[in-house]
């Protein structure tokens, strides 16, 4: 009987890959495991198992397997259901959800690799040019790489070369498959293998009596070990003895010493656990868990809506213990890393080294760690604390769910595919497991406050902050009224300056809150309105002070700022807009004595970037932060009195349907860092528009009056929560071929879906990296089904893919855009 494998390959392919295997290897294998296959003419690839079975591929042979990776699957099946949903409700491959889902170190890397063959006999004078470049350059190197050789012939496609060249037996390629990830070791000490009797000791001590330094080093290695035979770290024994790494290189290589080294896990903890004991819950707290504990009972997900400081931390902390208590694993969402920094402390306080955490800002080595430790269900990763990808971690017995800030838009992966949301995708694990999931947010997405509001979620809520302290008293500040009378100093105004003023001198801190990074989002000739463009996007450059830069924040492009007007020579450039560099400067202006740090993009790009910041805040070593979104989500500082909203205009006006939605949200969880300990806190909104009804909302805390007011517009014109949208983007380099493409697909669309179709339309920024975009957006209403949706787009997608002038042009789904 023949044996075969269905396997996922992480590329964006429409099917499963068969490959043959043997009788062996068929009882062998199973789901989850990795296998290396060969694919196309010359490529590698690790392969996920996902089906062994014995029916024959039809429409192509199946080629062998080149090797198993794993003893045991790195995936497991609940898993796999879980990315099989994500890839149908998402629109995108299950290699898609393979390839983002894991550590890049588990899809190993496959180079094509080319050496000359030194049996070949050929007559140099029978090569063509490009073909001789390439037996010249591998005179005087034994090894090339494909892109070497499209480097020596200046040519992107060198397949015919190579082609060429391996029919004549020129050339043979080798694959080489390197495996990228590396246990760290730590080096360990211990007496060597002649010295271990006791009695040794004496005569050993005795006989280094004349090198006072190596003597010290074993008297302090016998201290450490202390009668019991744990290991020993060089680096500890080096401190406790006071001595060089010299020293104890000297003793190791005499024998005395013997050192080995223990493979280990780079995130530990070295703190003691349940230091505080838990807290006593308020009599509000108690009755939110209660109620999530009776949602949980009717199997349904609960909604949290508590408002900021009103505790909800604690109350997920409670629900973890009796997560923990029996025996399962947790895991924690949160929608920023920034977040994880302040959160990571007090769960371990509570949990000690049960806790671990998962993100993109950990290195390839130290998210494999994690993930083989939730794989092996070890107690140090059974709450597992993350970013959106901890969704993928290899769970087997989930006992809690909890996505907090559950409003956040950053839940939504945007590229590459899948363009998964991972709230509803947790929602989702939580059924696959059987396990409660909690969201818990101050300002509901409309989506999940609607869900409770029909009985399809839970809902508890808390609407006073922990301790009885008062919600923040909000101030809204005319900026027009203000620049009339010539109040602003800058972009200050004077009840800002005031307020700072007086916060400053009650040895309180200030949060400052600005949407926008750099200097000024816009740099403009007062002569000739010339402002300079990205060459990349349709965009204007960002002008940022430090290093007198202009970048742009879609592609990365950097240029100098010039003296003077590319266009038109005059020295009369001026900026208009401003960002979170330039409050900073204005700061240092205005209150020369302050502390002023900033938190941003910019600020925060390396690995302890946003630690290191929020350290120094919450250590008072700043007065003002400054800073934009980023500082607005769930941070817990305790000596903020005021919150100041630079210009909240620019949040308003945003051309998205969920513009007010997410003003309200943003706003309301700025100003929620205001005032979290006894004292009201203060917060200033500066804006052109005191009168918006948003803001009105946002200043009386009326999170109802916007949820009604939003529901209504939503529902009249057929957006979320009630029906669902799909965004299709067309991209492509060609202006008119992007156009055409667009127009063919939106009509199609319109066959089927007629009024529920809109656009095509370009986006705001209509060109990103020289790539251009159109979108169509779908409608789909709530008694329409969505598996027939989906197929009738695929068929269309079938027949554009057909056509040969729109070859080329990528169509990009968004489920659920955000
Ligand atoms: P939220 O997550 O709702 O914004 P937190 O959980 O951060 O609120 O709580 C706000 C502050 O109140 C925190 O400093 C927290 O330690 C404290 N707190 C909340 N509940 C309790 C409690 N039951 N006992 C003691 N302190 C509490
Ligand atoms: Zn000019
Ligand atoms: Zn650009």
């Amino acid at each position: 009987m023949p044996y075969y494998v269905n396997v996922i390959l992480p590329i964006p392919l429409e099917r499963l890959f068969t490959y043959s295997i043997s009788q062996a290897e068929a009882q062998f294998l199973k789901p989850g495991m990795r296998v290396a296959v060969p694919f196309g003419k010359t490529k590698i690839y690790t392969a996920l198992v996902n089906e062994i079975h014995s029916t024959a591929p039809t429409g192509y042979e199946a080629k062998e397997i080149h090797q198993i990776l794993d003893d045991f699957p790195i995936v497991n099946p609940i898993q796999l259901k879980h990315w099989s949903w994500i890839a149908d409700y998402y629109m995108c491959t299950l290699g898609e959800v393979f390839r983002s889902g894991v550590p890049s170190a588990f899809l190993l890397e496959s180079e094509t690799l080319i050496l000359r063959n030194d049996k070949a006999e050929f007559d140099e004078n029978s090569l063509l040019d490009d073909d001789f470049l390439i037996v010249e350059a591998l005179q005087n190197q034994s090894i090339l790489r494909v892109q070497d050789i499209s480097a020596i012939v200046d040519k992107k496609n060198v397949l015919p070369i190579l082609n060429r060249l391996l029919e004549r037996k020129i050339i043979v390629l080798k694959e080489e498959i390197h495996e990228q990830y590396r246990p760290k070791m730590v080096r360990y000490v211990r007496m060597g293998k002649d010295f271990i009797p006791e009695e040794k000791l004496a005569s050993l001590l005795d006989s280094l009596s004349r090198a006072p330094k190596q003597r010290q080093v074993v008297l302090a290695l016998f201290q450490l070990q202390g009668g019991n035979s744990k290991p020993i770290k060089v680096s500890d024994l080096e401190r406790a003895s006071n001595s060089t790494a010299a020293t104890v290189k000297v003793l190791v290589e005499r024998g005395i010493l013997d050192e080995y080294s223990i493979q280990t896990d780079r995130v530990t903890y070295e703190g003691e656990e349940g230091k505080l004991g838990g807290v006593e819950l308020n009599e509000f707290q108690k009755q939110a868990l209660q109620e999530i504990e009776r949602s949980f009972a009717f199997g349904k997900v609960a909604l949290l809506h508590g408002v900021t400081s009103s505790g909800k931390t604690e109350v997920y902390i409670k629900l973890l213990e009796a997560c923990i208590r029996s025996g399962k694993q947790g895991l924690y969402l949160l929608p920023e890393i920034a977040l994880t920094t302040q959160l990571i402390g007090r769960l371990q306080n509570y949990f000690g080294d049960k806790v671990s955490v998962y993100h993109s800002k950990y290195n390839v080595q130290e998210r494999v760690e994690v993930w083989n430790n939730v794989l092996t269900q070890k107690p140090k990763a059974q709450i597992v604390l993350g970013a959106r990808s901890a969704l993928f971690l290899p769970f087997s017995n989930l006992g809690l769910i909890i996505v907090d800030e559950e409003h956040e838009g950053s839940f939504k992966q945007y590229d590459p595919a899948p363009r998964y949301h991972a709230r509803d995708s947790a929602i989702v694990l939580g059924k696959l497991h059987k396990s409660p999931v909690v969201l818990g947010s101050a300002t509901p997405s409309i989506e999940s406050f609607y869900n409770a509001k029909i009985g399809k979620y839970g809902y508890a809520s808390m609407a006073r902050r922990y301790g009885n302290v008062l919600m923040p008293e909000i101030e809204l500040v005319d900026v027009k009224e203000q620049s009339r009378k010539k109040r602003m100093q800058g972009h200050f105004s004077e009840r800002m300056l005031e307020e700072i003023t007086e916060a400053l001198g009650n040895g309180e801190q200030v949060i400052l809150f600005q949407n926008r990074r750099g200097y000024a989002p816009i740099v403009e000739c007062t002569t000739c309105g010339h402002s300079p463009q990205c060459p990349n996007c349709d965009v204007s450059l960002t002008y940022h002070q430090f290093k007198k830069q202009l970048r742009c924040h879609y592609c990365g492009h950097q240029a100098l700022l010039q003296d003077n007007c590319g266009a038109c020579g005059s020295f009369t450039l001026d900026t208009k807009g401003f960002g979170t560099e330039q409050v900073e400067q204005e700061l240092h202006t205005l209150f020369p004595k302050a502390k002023v740090g900033r938190m941003d993009l910019d600020t925060t790009r390396k690995k302890h970037g946003y630690e290191r910041i929020i350290t120094a805040f919450e250590q008072q070593e700043l007065d003002i932060l400054v800073g934009t979104q980023m500082l607005t989500k769930g941070l817990d500082f305790r000596n903020v009195a005021l919150v100041g909203i630079m210009n909240a205009d620019s949040l308003l006006n945003f051309p998205d349907f969920r513009a007010h939605e997410r003003s309200f949200q943003l706003l309301t969880q700025v100003a929620g860092r205001a005032g979290r300990t006894k004292k009201r806190g203060k917060v200033l909104i500066q804006t052109y528009n005191p009168y918006h009804q948003i803001l009105r909302q946002v200043s009386t805390n009326d999170y109802e009056g916007m949820f009604q007011e939003q529901l209504y517009e939503r529902e009249q014109y057929k957006y979320p929560p009630v029906n669902k949208i799909i965004k299709i983007t067309l991209k492509h380099k060609d202006f008119n071929k992007v156009n055409d493409a667009s127009n063919w697909f939106g009509q199609s669309m319109r066959g089927y879906f007629k009024e529920n179709v809109l656009g095509p339309e370009f986006p705001p920024v209509s060109r990103i990296r020289n790539q251009y975009l159109k979108n169509i957006l779908l409608k789909i209403p709530s008694n329409q089904s969505l598996v027939k949706t989906k197929n009738c787009i695929g068929r269309i997608e079938r027949s554009f893919n057909a056509i040969s002038q729109y070859k080329g042009v990528r169509v990009i789904y968004n489920v659920d855009y955000i």
